[in-house]
């Protein structure tokens, strides 16, 4: 007998007949004896619909009142889950955040969860009857309606399984796995059996939307085993667990990549002390995420923009941040230009990041010259360069984007060998 979590994605609970499909499932999982706790996202396409109406009210809608519309898309099916389960002769009872509650902190549309209490579960599966949560959301300590940012309901079903001690969280999704890359855009991606949570870490936070980023650091802090497979089929997925020796000997494990990043330039901003530290803090005052930073060498600056901003120093300084984020950019930007004399503001939203990622990095050389020579090979000019211990990540034209991946993923022997 184990206590089982199970999330199905938008995907897997897209249709009333996809619901009847996975309600089968959880009850399959009951009667084999174990207790079962589903966590559920919105049907497919309704969180984006239901943003859309928000965005056709106005360009910057309160972000309080975001949530409380985007949280209803998991109420829907929480409740129809618990209605099928029934109809299916099972027991059930649906719960939404702040039923249980799952309090988070009140940072609106990306809101981290505090703490859980997990009494309502226990007790529901004590008496034999599946526990169905609505994932996605919470409610913060004044009781206003939180959601987790996007994929969050992946962090709902792990942070759920870490609460309650469960056995394994199971997240069904529309592929049976995770994969050496997004099997979507490159046809040579390979299923991978086991991963470690650092990987799968950098991998999510890189763009491999399969687990939003928050529930991995869960899974890898509370230990929680989490197995990614597809709703579809009882093929076995992949299990995201500890670090273990095996896992090291390859340099490059996965290639990831994100086009949801803007980059945004501060041109001749006044080169002093305290100028990149006031520009960055402006933008977390404001809750902006900032990814890649990158400041050109004041040397390099040409007369022309000295002299144009004054007697000192110049230097542009660049950084990206996410779509999402950018109608927030655009308010506080201009303030922080005029307050670092910045000479001009440049937007590209064409850019997209690849990425590639192996713990194996960490004592292989050359890995990143090779990246930039299977880059270059194929015409693709890097405009920004970051890495960590186990990624190196580029940002290239979004027209290279699956060029790029698909190179990368042949060019470091992950396809599928014929
Ligand atoms: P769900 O709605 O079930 O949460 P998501 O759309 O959030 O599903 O995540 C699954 C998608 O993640 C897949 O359809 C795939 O396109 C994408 N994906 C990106 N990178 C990977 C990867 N390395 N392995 C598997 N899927 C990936
Ligand atoms: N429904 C939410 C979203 O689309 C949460 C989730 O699916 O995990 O982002
Ligand atoms: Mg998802």
């Amino acid at each position: 007998m184990a206590l089982i979590v199970q999330k199905f994605g938008g995907t897997s609970v897209g249709t009333p007949d996809r619901i009847k499909n996975v309600a089968a499932r959880a009850l399959a999982t009951q009667a084999a004896g174990n207790d079962v706790v589903v966590i559920v996202s919105a049907m497919s396409g309704e969180t984006n619909r239901l943003l859309k109406l928000a965005s056709d009210m106005t360009s910057l809608p309160d972000s309080r009142e975001i949530d409380a519309l985007a949280a209803t898309g998991e109420q829907v099916t929480a409740a129809l889950m618990a209605i099928a389960i029934q109809a299916l002769g099972g027991k059930a009872r649906s719960f939404l955040g702040h039923q249980l509650k799952v309090l988070t902190d009140s940072a609106f549309t990306k809101a981290r969860i505090k703490a859980i209490d997990a009494t309502r579960v226990m007790e529901t599966i004590a008496s034999g009857t599946i526990a169905v949560v609505a994932g996605f959301q919470g409610v913060d300590e004044e009781g206003n309606i939180t959601t987790l940012g996007r994929g969050g309901s992946d962090t709902s079903a792990v942070a759920i399984a870490a609460a309650i001690g469960a056995a394994a969280c199971e997240i069904y999704t529309d592929v049976d796995g995770v994969y050496t890359t997004d099997p979507n855009i490159c046809k040579t991606a390979r299923k991978i059996e086991r991963i470690s949570y650092e990987e799968m870490l950098e991998l999510a936070s890189l763009g491999a939307k399969v687990l939003q980023i928050r529930s991995v650091e869960v899974a890898m802090k509370y230990g929680v085993p989490v197995h990614v497979r597809s709703s579809f089929s009882d093929a076995p997925g992949t299990w995201v667990v500890g670090e273990e020796s095996s896992l090291e000997s390859i340099s490059v494990t996965g290639v990831a990549y994100d086009k949801g990043e803007v980059r945004v330039m501060l041109v001749g901003v006044d080169d002093k002390p305290g100028v990149v530290a006031h520009i960055f803090s402006r933008l977390a005052d404001e809750n902006i995420s900032v990814d890649m930073i990158i400041q050109n060498a004041p040397s390099d600056a040409p007369m022309s923009r000295v002299s144009a901003g004054g007697p000192d120093s110049k230097t542009d300084v660049t950084f990206t941040a996410t779509k999402a984020d950018l109608p927030k950019v655009k308010q506080v930007i201009g303030e922080i230009a005029e307050q670092v004399s910045a000479l001009g503001i440049r937007y590209d939203e064409d850019i997209a990041k690849v990425s590639i990622v192996g713990l194996g990095m960490r004592s292989h050389a050359g890995v990143a010259a090779k990246m930039f020579k299977i880059l270059s090979d194929e015409g693709i000019n890097i405009q920004a360069i970051s890495t960590s211990e186990i990624k190196i990540s580029c940002l290239v034209a979004t027209k290279y984007t699956e060029l790029a991946v698909r190179a990368l993923h042949d060019g470091f022997g992950l396809g599928n060998k014929p």
